[in-house]
């Protein structure tokens, strides 16, 4: 499965457990209830600690999170509790907020404890790409932008029910997220994310209104998944647009035609024969990696066959692919334009044919 990407220094602090769990400390003071931040440890940039300390901005993702009474409401990096205090004092049941460096999980305790809050948080100390969360209602977070696609992939195709994710995330990668077929940024991440679920830009927020001051703005985002399940077997689905959007500005019979690609996908249907009736895990890993990393999609025209099988059989699958194609009239089209509507079809026609990418 591939996995994220939580740095090296955060695994080996949840391997080792080192965290605190009570709100012993007793910084109460008037500056643990402030979102100003009064350096009292060093924050550490590569592992995205960069807090949010504007109220008003703060104020406005609480209310753009809409929670209602009696929500569950999970909370990812919580840093110090400059929104997890707005989220305690929302109409919420519980806030359960996943904190991966101790110090934090610290000092957002000893913060619920100040506001005089505690009941209402459930502080886990670990990865929030690998933790199972507890059943929430609306996830609310400015979270670690590291961790953004994995984390996206984790509320959508996990096995969580909730009605909204209200996340401050990377600029571009929110206008990623947003895009339509045809748009510039339209790729991977966005074709899988519209499969299941509705996604709009709530407002950006300036890097200046965070401490550090991080490179990038950012922009927050309502992600809201959709009652109906897609149609389609995730597995072969995120294959099927793994395949489409390595190159996704080049036509699909380009994409499609390339030997490599053909041999690759001879085996994977030859494969997936031998396994049907097998139900296979999912991978829930990086959502955009639009790379050719599967080994998949390289220019190669003087590849082999696929490893024990004949030419002929290599042809005659290539033909299938060819048919599909055909029969969707989505040779000429660009994968980036689109629809998923449009993909589906064609994934239809493809499985038809015994073409399978996973
Ligand atoms: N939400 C806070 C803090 C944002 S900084 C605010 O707005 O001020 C991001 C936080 O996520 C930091 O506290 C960092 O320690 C934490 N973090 C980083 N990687 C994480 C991971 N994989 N899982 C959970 N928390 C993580």
């Amino acid at each position: 499965m591939k996995r994220a990407v939580s740095a090296p220094w955060a695994r080996r602090a949840v391997r080792q457990g080192c965290f605190y769990a009570a709100a012993t400390t007793s910084s109460s003071s008037p500056e643990a209830a402030s979102e100003k931040w009064d350096g009292r440890f060093r924050l550490h940039k590569p592992r995205g600690q960069h807090l949010l300390t504007n109220p008003r901005v703060l104020d406005a993702i609480a209310r753009r999170a809409a929670i209602g009474p009696g929500d569950a409401v999970l909370e990812v990096g919580p840093g110090t509790g400059n929104l997890t205090a707005r989220l305690l004092a929302s109409p919420a049941s519980r806030v359960a907020a996943v904190e991966i460096d101790p110090r934090m999980v610290e000092a957002v305790t000893a913060r619920a404890a100040a506001l005089g809050l505690a009941d209402k948080l459930t502080v886990i100390a670990g990865d929030a790409v690998e933790v199972d969360f507890p059943q929430f209602d609306v996830c609310v977070a400015n979270i670690p932008y590291g961790i953004s696609s994995p984390l996206i992939a984790k509320l959508l195709f996990g096995a969580y029910r909730f009605r909204t994710a209200t996340l401050l995330l990377q600029k571009e990668f929110a206008r990623r997220l947003a895009a339509a077929p045809g748009d510039g940024e339209y790729n991977r991440l966005a074709a899988n994310v519209r499969l299941v679920a509705d996604v709009r830009l709530l407002m950006d927020v300036s890097k200046r209104d965070f401490v550090p001051m991080p490179r990038v703005d950012s922009s927050l985002v309502e992600i809201r998944p959709r009652a109906v399940a897609p149609g389609v077997e995730l597995g072969e689905w995120l294959a099927f647009t793994r395949a489409c959007f390595g190159q996704k500005n080049k036509t699909l019979g380009a994409i499609f035609k390339q030997k490599r690609m053909v041999t690759e996908l001879f085996r994977r249907s030859q494969r997936a024969e031998e396994r049907d009736g097998g139900a296979g895990g999912v991978s829930l890993g990086a959502l955009d990696d639009g790379s050719d990393e599967d080994g998949c999609g390289k220019d190669d025209d003087d590849g082999n066959s696929a490893a024990g099988c004949s030419g002929e059989e290599v042809a005659a699958f290539k033909e299938r692919i060819a048919g599909a194609l055909e029969s969707a009239e989505l040779a000429g089209k660009r994968p980036s334009k689109l629809s998923n509507d449009e993909l589906l079809r064609l994934l239809r026609l493809f499985n038809e044919r015994g073409v399978r990418f996973r």
